[in-house]
């Protein structure tokens, strides 16, 4: 037998499918690539990771020297309780007694890695092989992972552009069958920007109620509130909690905390679930099997102080404004973001998704392709940037934009229909005059 053949099938058939996939956004990253050899480093302006350049809180290094000074307690590098540090868990129960005007125990929360590991321990916990879980699209595009991790069956719902990205009860119902275990619902929203209002929230609880009881067994909301703190001002999310009772929350200060690589999270349960100690503890079990933990010691202890601070959140509303400003100027078509760092533009009609987006990043723009999020004919434009950095983008983004549009040949087909009207008009003057 020959050796290659070893080789080849050293990897199971997932994850070699899983390789093979080139994603729109490795691709837009390789051709980014491939112009910063050209042109030289600095010339792409890159919106296309939600990883914050705005810094974490000044106060951040401070805590943590102390944290790490501070040598009061037993094993203090050990390892930890699959649930996370009392300390943290309570910090958190804090801070979502007020967010959902609940109160919430340290009881009700389990610390983990990072919003995604919190959303992965909570489907380990109550999915089985085959189960459906429905996820509103456009959406965050780790969850069909997510939800294969644990052989469950994503199914999506279709919202639209025109309907704000709102979620319709009637789009909705059609997903529920009697294998519906999970519906994710993430606000402020990753790729749009929008939060999802109370009427939406409460149509959502309806149904899943309604179906619960038609197919008898528990179905969960899990809101993916990793960007809850972010909202634009004015704006108040929902309270998933006051809403329906089989739910939770997913959770990490990734972004209000500028702290991704940190991998603090949580997942907090409603505390009205009369077995909520006994669904923590299945979650614990998750945390260790799965090897995902709580986040390390040291950030544990520092998160009742590092909780009461934020980075510089307002900046964001900044960074939206002035893109917005932009898009506007250039007459894109876009639904006003209420939270996040995103904005998510509509391509102009008959212009093709991939060829949009390619011309942008040769002409220095990288921004991610819509049907990397499920909604083709969109882009997402992360602007975590700062305000200065933002600027600068903004302004080489009119540049591209206009110059992309020209290479597509849109402004071409445009004055030619414009052009043909004007030739139509008259003519139909004459016949008139005959
Ligand atoms: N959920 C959404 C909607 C996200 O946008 C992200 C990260 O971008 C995550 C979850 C993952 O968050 P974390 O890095 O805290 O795991």
């Amino acid at each position: 037998m020959e050796e290659d053949i070893f080789e080849k099938t050293a990897l199971c058939p997932y994850m070699c499918e899983l390789c093979q996939k080139t994603s729109a956004i490795r691709k837009m990253d390789q051709i980014a690539s491939e112009m910063e050899k050209i042109h030289g480093k600095g010339c792409i302006q890159n919106f296309s990771l939600g990883n914050p350049r705005v810094p974490p809180p000044k106060e951040y290094d401070q805590i943590m020297i102390e944290t790490i000074k501070d040598k009061d307690f037993f094993l203090p590098h050990g390892y930890a309780s699959n649930v996370g540090d009392q300390p943290g868990r309570e910090a958190i129960a804090e801070l979502f007694s007020k967010l959902q005007d609940t109160k919430i125990t340290y009881k009700n929360v389990i610390l983990s890695s990072g919003c995604a590991g919190a959303i992965n321990i909570l489907l380990r916990t109550i999915l089985s092989v085959g189960d459906e879980v429905v996820v509103p699209s456009p959406y965050f595009l780790e969850y069909p992972y997510y939800v294969q991790n644990y052989h469950g069956q994503i199914i999506f719902c279709p919202t639209k552009f025109e309907d704000g990205w709102q979620i319709k009860r009637e789009a909705f119902e059609k997903c529920f069958t009697a294998r519906t275990r999970c519906v994710i619902v993430n606000s402020p929203h990753n790729p749009t920007g929008i939060v999802y209002s109370d009427e939406t929230i409460k149509m959502i609880s309806e149904v899943c109620e309604k179906y619960m009881k038609k197919f008898g067994r528990t179905i969960w909301i899990l809101s993916d509130e990793v960007y809850c703190r972010m909202v634009r001002p004015g704006k108040k999310p929902y309270q998933i909690f006051k809403f329906y009772k089989f739910s939770a929350i997913a959770y990490s200060v990734s972004k209000d905390l500028s702290l991704p690589g940190e991998r603090i999270g949580a997942l907090i349960m409603n505390p009205e679930i009369k077995l909520c100690e006994r669904n923590i503890h299945a979650l614990s079990i998750a945390n260790e099997f799965l090897s995902i933990y709580p986040p390390n010691r040291l950030h544990m202890r520092a998160l009742p102080r590092l909780l009461k601070y934020t980075s510089d959140l307002k900046c964001y509303d900044e960074c939206q404004q002035i893109m917005e400003e932009t898009l506007k100027k250039l007459n894109i078509e876009y639904i006003q973001p209420e939270g996040t760092f995103y904005v998510f533009p509509k391509i102009p009609d008959g212009i093709d998704e991939m060829a949009f987006c390619e011309t942008m990043v040769k002409n220095f723009i990288v921004i991610v392709p819509g049907s990397a999020f499920g909604a083709k004919g969109f882009y997402r434009m992360s602007l975590c940037l700062g305000v200065e950095a933002v600027k600068k983008a903004a302004a080489q983004f009119e540049i591209s934009y206009k110059k992309t549009l020209e290479e597509l040949g849109y402004g071409k087909n445009k004055k030619e229909e414009e052009k043909e009207e004007k030739v139509v008009e008259p003519q139909k003057n004459e016949v008139k005059d005959n």
